[in-house]
């Protein structure tokens, strides 16, 4: 490797120290991100002059010693389905090419209010419609651990990037294992927060009672400083919690576990898995023991239910969500001689394939004769499921499960049968319906490429899943191995 990795810890350090500027750290990302771009396909824009702004901003700050903190002058990359005043915003949509929205999202302000600097925006699936990238409406994204395979999705921008050494951390968002399966396929950390920790203003919606942001990293510290800037109450988004944001990192108990209660839920250990997957799980699962957590058997009677319920409410939502783009916001087609025209023409033309077949399906669940057979049966099972884990939290701190039955894919594996690319998310999709926190941990490597365990909580129970991937990365080195570029073609 040509340089040492650049964690957010360790560029906090850098510029602390005074032996990098915040500019010299962004032009180093910039560099490295020019280096891999076009071939990588993470980032849909580089916002270049931006970040050079934003950092000599930063260096000021840090010379006058005004309000520096571990983000202030640090580079970073955000999927690009958050809003960025003047800079363009697309989902990966062809329907929102020429979007630039008139102002931030909150998460975004925070980051600017904390001197952070945005280097770029990045790859996903459109809309955050996949689990490999391959939806993108503009170019795939690699795995930089293999060029042959998928980073995951939808976030699998925000998954490569960090993966690649581009930069030391980004933002994902999660509706129903956006951010934890790329993460996992990538050989990274990555968090979807409780449902309203993180405000949503500002997001482009895709699932509004699922969505979640979160950040990716290489370090669950990381992970662990940028949550603490984002979260919070936000009077901009009604279903925001108006819950204490706790500092996260100064909990850490090193690699001590005594007294935490893991649960593993048999629903979530069954066969399908790919058998090196299940053997990092395993020896994980043995690593923590040996930290001192104890472990235990807990079920989540549900869990069957979680891909339908968690299917059928999000198309239902997409559908709803998706409306607003109508040829007369946003984006018009060419030429339309009347209003229908001017819809049929845009919408054909700006959505791709998975989601027309969402909008199609979400329409169907909500009409009238199909909405008690489908949509509200999905959300009394969703009920259920939320009680699974409420009663599993009863006696653990914390579950321990798989985050993918297996390693990154390769191109086109999946891509032709929507339903065998929907069970790809098969361990991911009930934490979404419950509104609980999941972390995504690197445990291992099978045949080469990265796996990932998810650690689940219940609402607000970050501290816990936080101390928990902190000590597991004390104890272990996978979050410090990168991928070999002989080995990518
Ligand atoms: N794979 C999930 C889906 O296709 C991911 C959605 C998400 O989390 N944005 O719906």
């Amino acid at each position: 490797m040509a340089h040492p990795p650049l964690t957010l810890a360790r560029a906090t350090e850098l510029l602390r120290t005074r032996q990098a500027s915040s500019v010299e750290l962004t032009k180093q990302c910039l560099a490295r991100v020019h280096a891999a771009e076009p071939n990588l396909g993470a980032f849909l824009s580089i916002t270049e002059e931006h970040a050079l702004k934003q950092a000599r901003a930063a260096d000021e700050r840090i010379a006058r010693g005004d309000n520096v903190g571990p983000l202030t002058g640090v580079p970073y990359a955000v999927k690009d389905c958050l809003n960025t005043v003047g800079l363009r915003t697309t989902c990966a949509s062809k329907i929102l090419r020429d979007y630039v929205s008139p102002y931030d999202a909150t998460v975004i302000r925070k980051l600017n209010a904390a001197g952070a600097v945005m280097v770029g925006k990045l790859n996903m699936d459109e809309f955050g419609m996949g689990s490999s990238c391959e939806n993108s409406g503009y170019f795939p994204c690699k795995n930089p651990w293999d060029h042959g395979r998928v980073p995951g999705g939808s976030s699998g921008g925000s998954g490569a990037a960090v993966a690649a050494d581009l930069v030391p951390y980004t933002l994902g968002e999660d509706t129903g294992g956006s951010i934890r399966m790329p993460a996992a396929f990538c050989g990274v950390v990555g968090l979807k927060s409780t449902y309203g920790r993180v405000s949503r203003n500002g997001l482009l919606a895709l699932s509004s009672s699922f969505d979640s942001i979160g950040p990716m990293a290489w370090t669950v510290e990381d992970v662990a400083q940028v949550t603490r800037v984002i979260a919070g109450r936000d009077p901009l988004d009604s279903t925001s919690l108006d819950a204490p944001v706790p500092d996260y990192a100064a909990q850490f108990t090193g690699a001590d576990l005594k007294g935490v209660r893991l649960g593993m839920p048999k629903e979530y250990f069954t066969e399908g898995m790919q058998p090196g997957v299940a053997k990092a799980l395993l020896a994980a699962i043995d690593n923590l023991k040996g930290l001192g957590a104890t472990v235990q058997d807990v079920s989540l009677p549900h869990t069957k239910y979680a891909m339908p319920v968690y299917y059928t409410v999000q198309f239902a939502e997409a559908s709803a969500n998706l409306a607003r783009y109508d040829g007369v916001r946003f984006r018009t087609a060419a030429e339309a001689d009347d209003l229908l025209n001017l819809y049929l023409r845009t919408r054909a033309d700006g959505f791709g394939p998975e989601v027309k077949r969402r909008i199609l399906l979400g329409t169907y669940v909500l009409s009238v004769g199909h909405y008690d057979a489908y949509y509200l049966k999905a959300q009394q099972v969703r009920e259920l499921m939320r009680q699974d884990f409420d009663k599993a939290f009863e006696s653990c701190d914390a579950l321990i499960t798989p985050v993918a039955p297996t390693t990154a894919f390769k191109f086109g594996e999946k891509s032709a049968d929507p339903l065998a690319m929907y069970l790809s998310d098969i361990y991911v999709t009930a934490v979404n319906p419950s509104g609980v926190p999941g972390l995504s941990v690197p445990c291992g490597f099978a045949d080469g490429l990265p796996v990932g365990m998810q650690l689940i909580g219940p609402r607000l129970g970050e501290p816990t899943l936080f101390r928990i991937g902190h000590a597991y990365q004390q104890s272990t080195d996978w979050h410090l191995r990168r991928p070999n570029s002989e080995t990518t073609a």
